[in-house]
């Protein structure tokens, strides 16, 4: 089953272009839009640290669940902060494309309200509205509900996975190689250069990765 962004989310920076994160720039902006979920316990948390990759922030998976040991995750274990996120897919209307809306753990309360009054959550779109000044840290959303409908998610396009595109889904042995050389590259044996092929054993352990 082919998964939507696949192929290219990897290449994808935190927010840069072709990144399908939602974002209202400025005060005032707003934006039409429909959360794709039907009820609260469809929105999942993710707990994940924030690394600069490539010169870019990105969004890393923790490998630890909140009562493992901190040496579970290579990155708890360095003393990386944890954040607690939600990453809210939402339908954009007027781009009529999925985006994914970046918001802290607290949103969940917010989310808590919509769901207990718009059920199923996704026929109900809502205008959001940024009330906050580019770069203001007490930037509040309005979400204002518009006229229900009869849209549910089987109407909207398939809900991209997070793990391993927006957020980056590494090993164990990976977020430690990061941690010693600041980079998750690594020096490819399957390159077409002669030159740089390993003539000796050793196959790629992870010969699929992208
Ligand atoms: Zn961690």
């Amino acid at each position: 089953m082919a998964k939507f962004n696949m192929e290219t989310a990897d290449k994808y920076g935190g927010s840069g272009a072709g990144s399908s994160f939602f974002s209202l720039k400025n005060d005032k902006d707003t934006a039409v839009v429909r959360f794709m979920y039907e009820t609260l316990d469809d929105i999942e948390g993710y707990a994940v640290h924030e690394e600069i990759v490539d010169g870019k922030k990105r969004y890393v998976n923790c490998l630890r669940n909140y009562n493992d040991p901190i040496d579970k995750c290579p990155l708890c274990a360095a003393k990386h902060r944890v954040l607690a996120k939600l990453f809210l897919h939402v339908f954009d209307v007027d781009a009529q494309e999925i985006k994914v809306w970046d918001r802290g753990k607290t949103f969940y309360s917010k989310m808590s309200s919509l769901c207990a009054r718009y059920n199923p959550l996704v026929s109900t779109p809502f205008e959001i509205e940024r009330n906050g000044k580019k770069g203001d840290t007490s930037t509040t959303y309005e979400t204002y509900a518009m006229d229900t409908d009869d849209v549910t998610l089987a109407d909207l396009p398939e809900k991209p996975d997070l793990l391993g595109t927006l957020i980056l889904d590494k090993t164990t042995e990976e977020l430690q190689t990061f941690l010693d050389t600041g980079t998750f590259d690594e020096v490819s044996p399957r390159t077409d250069n002669n030159q740089y092929r390993r003539r000796s054993a050793a196959p790629n352990a992870r010969g699929d990765r992208f």
